[in-house]
Order: C-alpha cells, then sequence, then structure tokens
C-alpha cells in the first residue's frame, strides 16, 4: 500500500491537491474536515458536537477524530492501493493512533508531504475560499487566525514526530495548481519504497 500524508497549514491546499493524486495513484483520499462536515450536515450527535469546536477553530476531540478513521479504514483498506490523508493526524497523539491502526492492518506511513505557504498568503486565500465555500470557518478573520496558531502549536509537533523516522519531506506550496502536484508527485518518487510495506 502507498499510504501518505498531505501535510500543512489551513488553505496550503491539501483538498485540491489530495484529489489530483488520489487519480493518479488510485488512493482513497481521506478528509477528517470533509467527513466532519458530513456529519454536522445530518445532525448526527458526533456532527453537533464536533461543531462546537469547529466554529470556534478549535480541533475536535482526539478520540472522535481517531475513531472517524478506524471506521474508515476498516471499510476501504481491502478495496484501494492505499490512502491519502487530509488534514489528519493533527496533533502527536493521533499520528501515534494512525501508526498503531496501520501497523494492526500490517502497513505503514511512506511518506508525508509537508505543503510550505505564508502566513499572509494563507490568509488571503481563506478569505477568498470564504466567498464561495460556504464555510463559516473561512469568512471570519479571527478564527482564521485561530485555526493557524493551533496548526502551529499543535500540528506543527506532528511533523517532527514523523521527521524522526525520516519520512517528512517539505514541497513549496506556492505556484500554480500544476506547478505544485509536479512538485508533490516528484516528492512521491523519492520516498523510500522500503519504508512502504
Ligand atoms: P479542515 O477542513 O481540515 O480545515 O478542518 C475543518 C475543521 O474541522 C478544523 O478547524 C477542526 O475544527 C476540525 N478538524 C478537521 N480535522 C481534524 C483533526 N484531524 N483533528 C481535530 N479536528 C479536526
Amino acid at each position: 500500500m502507498l499510504n501518505i500524508i498531505l501535510f500543512g497549514p489551513p488553505g496550503s491546499g491539501k483538498g485540491t491537491q489530495a484529489t489530483i493524486l488520489k487519480a493518479e495513484y488510485g488512493l482513497e483520499h481521506i478528509s477528517t474536515g470533509d467527513l466532519l462536515r458530513e456529519e454536522r450536515a445530518k445532525e448526527t450527535p458526533l456532527g453537533l458536537e464536533a461543531q462546537k469546536f469547529m466554529e470556534q477553530g478549535l480541533l475536535v476531540p482526539d478520540s472522535v477524530v481517531i475513531g472517524m478513521i478506524d471506521n474508515k479504514l476498516t471499510e476501504r483498506a481491502a478495496l484501494v492501493n492505499g490512502f491519502i490523508f487530509d488534514g489528519f493526524p493533527r496533533t502527536v497523539a493521533q499520528a501515534q493512533a494512525l501508526d498503531a491502526l496501520l501497523i494492526k492492518r500490517g502497513t505503514a506511513i511512506a511518506g508525508v508531504l509537508a505543503l510550505q505557504v505564508s502566513d499572509e498568503e494563507l490568509l488571503k486565500r481563506l478569505l477568498n475560499r470564504g466567498l464561495t465555500s460556504g464555510r463559516a470557518d473561512d469568512r471570519d478573520a479571527e478564527v482564521i487566525s485561530k485555526r493557524i496558531t493551533v496548526y502551529n502549536d499543535s500540528t506543527i509537533p506532528v511533523l517532527d514526530y514523523y521527521g524522526l523516522s525520516g519520512k517528512s519531506l517539505c514541497v513549496n506550496g506556492e505556484g500554480s495548481i500544476d506547478e505544485i502536484s509536479n512538485s508533490l508527485m516528484s516528492a512521491i518518487k523519492s520516498i523510500n519504497t522500503t519504508a512502504q510495506i
């Protein structure tokens, strides 16, 4: 299996690029943000609970998102070439849980591709996306700035966690969509295939 984490701050283009990579490599795209928004739209107890955190730009508790990922892996692992994780893991506890869930299924993370985008560019992109995405958390500059702070405080350490095993690679996340997907594909080529089980 080829299991990749697409890593980066809110607005770095993870969703757009995951859609391209998913088609290129036949991977299943798992976005915890999308899964949570689906739950919220269906007004499930999980979705309504998650909403309280999402509208403030805070992280939904680890146990909730880890449970969702466990369910998805159970449903899909036997049917796909691998997974592309987008917006997950966002804490070191989530990364440790993901590793354990993959080991249990005889596989592992092959690489973490980290999109690099300046804070100034992120704010611009998110406010712009808020005009059309219908996402309340993309319309409020205060919530956006909270999400970027949470990313810097709780999520950046995930990169160090994977960096320890030499699995993370930085990719320039500024430029055209094609330029960025080409850089990501080169990075995937250079991922040590021995990391794949
Ligand atoms: P995203 O679509 O990835 O920007 O996620 C939107 C919101 O969903 C985030 O601001 C969080 O409130 C929540 N969320 C998404 N993924 C996670 C995660 N892995 N851990 C905790 N909260 C998450």
